[in-house]
């Protein structure tokens, strides 16, 4: 039996057929499976169906699934009859003699379950297809449509979508295809980054060293950096730009327990680091324009310090090793930290200042030294320091621009500000019951009216500002002990039994009003917990302060005022100063005439204003930035440095990683691109503004 006869005649004939039949009667499933049969043409595939619809296009779709489906159930059975006529007829017997009626069927039918049964299958969300499900979307699509409306079409949608970047992208390369290999390079480098993000060598150098980044970290911040489109200098270029921050090589000794660079060649490099190509554009705009040889001042401030309580190193000791290995727990460092530069004419024009006068980040290293603080070592380092600068009071730099040669003719002014009392008196072979500047006694500075005429030379060790208020804090729990008898000696169990009972009451009053800590010793046996920062709490709460310990207010809040006044960073008047100083020194004698004034305040409360007028007036500088703060504040950092900022394979090793790395950090130019945390600007209470030169400031 041939079964693919011809398929159109057949559906033709079948749609006749029952439409024919319809109006008027019933059909019998058998009419229809006889009328397929005997026309050769069962329907094989589910295409065929939509052919029978296109012959029976006017009925409604109800109709044309009825047809259909009728179609497909007769085949059905046909098949699993093996396609055998007689054994169809045979084993569906029963079936084949049931009526069928269009119509009724139609009603009769599950109306969801037959009829709604979806002609067309609908489509897919295109990203929810298999591949191949995509495949034959995207061929249907290709193959219906013009090249050129789909580009457009995408064109659209983006610009519906608002995305006017790759609207505009896509026009580009849709339009001219000769820049598509330009756009392929691009995306096939590695990303070659414009100069904007590129970060400066020198900034980048500056970020790890003020952050204290390891090498490690600053690697793994030039990598995610990458990722996202910024660029950081190679190691190699940081190492490089560190080297540029220190002194050459040439100028540095060290051995194995100590470092030293010479002075001047210091204080060259650091004048080199300030003179930037800025600072020396603005030199050359105010001199004249036809000198080629320019007069310029430079001040720095030098001192040095000692520190103790330093770790032994198993390292081995090489035979140059001078000290013993217990000097290897204490080390001197001196230091000179670079203030001002300003043309020497009469416009003083100022090319750079000091931005934090007391922190030591701008501290230079000149050496570092395993040595006991004492008379022979700190004599040693400090005349080393001044022969060198005394014999360079004047020396050139020579400059070759883009404009030409120039020389910078310097004249060098260093304040041996930066040390504290026991350098001082190590230095001026003082006693620290006596005023290193009049060398006055105890007993003399109990005198009112006492003659403190200033030897020469000694006001240049400065005021040690630092060292004013917590020495005026100590003087005045001196006196609080002993307001029971009043009398500066403590001689006797009675006046000792006394003192030790305020000492202790105050210490409780203190903790209990101000929450300090006064008078413990701390571990190590390195001072005690009275530091500046304590001071100048209590010093703040004047009336709190002259509570617990039952000494004047008036008089403690004028020390407090002095304290402000020098160390502010706007100039004082000398005669003003003076003034407010000799009257809170007399309410002092007044008061307290049976106890002796400290020489740390008698330094300040009567040298003060010569200080200002032979010492900073003449700079220019206030008293603020001669402080000796920056040293006192590196001893945590030295040790940081020494132990985890240096090779340990061997000793010179260690010096000299030591040495570099103070170098590095304070280096000025690298501090340009630090944060700049501008100055509070602090409301200074009227009595100390009136004490400035320039009134209301
Ligand atoms: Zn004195």
């Amino acid at each position: 039996m041939i079964l693919w006869g011809n398929l159109k005649k057949f559906r033709k004939m079948l749609c006749l057929f029952i439409f024919s039949k319809k109006k008027t009667t019933l059909m019998k499933y058998k009419d229809i499976a006889q009328f397929m049969y005997e026309n050769e043409e069962p329907f094989t595939s589910i295409r065929q169906k939509s052919l029978v619809f296109s012959y029976i296009g006017s009925n409604s779709k109800q109709e044309k699934a009825q047809v259909y489906n009728l179609v497909m159930k007769i085949q059905l059975r046909y098949k699993r009859c093996s396609s055998n006529y007689e054994r169809f007829l045979a084993r569906e017997k029963k079936w084949i003699s049931t009526n069928f009626q269009l119509k009724e069927s139609l009603q009769t039918q599950n109306p969801k379950k037959k009829i709604v049964k979806p002609v067309k299958r609908k489509k897919r969300t295109f990203n929810l297809l298999g591949k191949g499900g995509k495949n034959n979307r995207i061929r249907e699509l290709r193959d219906e449509y013009d090249p050129e409306a789909i580009k457009e079409a995408i064109i659209q949608f983006e610009r519906q979508s608002g995305n006017m970047k790759m609207v505009r992208l896509l026009k580009q390369i849709f339009k001219d295809q000769s820049q598509i290999d330009g756009l392929l390079a691009v995306l096939d480098s590695k990303p070659s980054f414009s100069e904007t993000n590129t970060v400066p060598t020198e900034a980048a150098t500056s970020f790890l060293l003020m952050n204290d980044i390891s090498k490690k970290t600053y690697l793994n911040i030039r990598d995610i950096s990458l990722r996202y489109g910024l660029r950081w200098p190679s190691y190699q270029e940081i190492i490089l730009a560190k080297e540029s921050c220190r002194p050459s090589k040439d100028h540095l000794t060290v051995t194995s327990d100590s470092a030293i660079y010479q002075p001047i060649e210091v204080v060259r490099h650091t004048l080199d680091r300030i003179i930037d190509s800025d600072v020396l554009e603005m030199i050359k705009r105010e001199s004249s324009a036809d000198r080629d040889r320019i007069h310029l001042d430079f001040v720095l401030k030098a001192g040095m310090d000692g520190t103790s309580g330093l770790e032994l190193y198993k390292q081995t000791r090489s035979d140059d090793a001078t000290t013993s290995e217990q000097n290897e727990q204490s080390l001197l460092v001196s230091h000179i930290m670079p203030l001002l530069l300003r043309s020497k004419n009469e416009h003083n024009l100022i090319y750079f200042q000091a931005d934090k006068p007391s922190s030591r980040t701008s501290c230079r290293p000149l050496a570092l030294k395993f040595k006991k603080e004492n008379q022979d070592s700190v004599v040693e380092e400090y005349e080393r320091m001044t022969a060198d600068f005394e014999s360079n009071q004047v020396f050139e730099i020579e400059i070759n621009g883009e404009h030409g040669r120039l020389t910078l003719v310097i004249h060098l002014t260093v304040l041996m500000v930066m040390v504290d009392g026991k350098i001082i008196n190590l230095l001026t072979n003082n006693s620290s019951q006596r005023c290193v500047t009049c060398k006055a006694g105890p007993k003399e500075l109990m005198n009112p009216n006492g003659d403190f005429t200033a030897i020469p030379h000694c006001l240049r060790f400065g005021l040690s500002i630092l060292h004013f208020s917590i020495n005026s804090f100590r003087n005045i729990m001196n006196i609080a002990v002993r307001l029971d008898f009043k009398e500066r000696d403590c001689r006797g169990e009675e006046r000792k039994a006394k003192r030790d009972l305020q000492h202790e009451r105050i210490c409780i009053e203190f903790k209990q009003k101000l929450n300090l800590v006064i008078d413990v010793p701390k571990t190590g046996g390195f001072g005690t917990t009275t530091d500046g920062n304590s001071c100048r709490k209590a010093f703040e709460n004047a009336e709190v302060f002259a509570e617990i310990t039952n000494v004047d207010v008036g008089l403690i809040s004028r020390i407090w005022l002095i304290s402000i006044a020098i160390s502010t960073r706007i100039e004082l008047c000398p005669n003003k100063f003076k003034s407010f100083c000799d009257d809170t020194r007399l309410l002092y004698h007044e008061l307290y005439s049976w106890y002796p004034m400290c020489p740390s305040m008698h330094r300040v409360l009567v040298h003060g204003h010569e200080f200002i007028r032979e010492v900073t007036a003449p700079i220019g500088l206030s008293i603020g930035y001669t402080s000796e703060e920056p040293l006192e504040s590196t001893n945590r950092l030295l040790k940081y440095f020494r132990l985890h900022r240096t090779r340990k394979d061997s000793r010179t090793h260690t010096m000299t990683d030591w040495i570099n790395r103070l170098m590095d950090t304070s280096d000025p130019r690298l501090h340009q691109y630090g944060k700049t945390s501008g100055g509070r600007s602090k409301q200074y209470p009227d009595a100390v503004r009136n004490m400035f030169k320039i009134p209301n400031v």
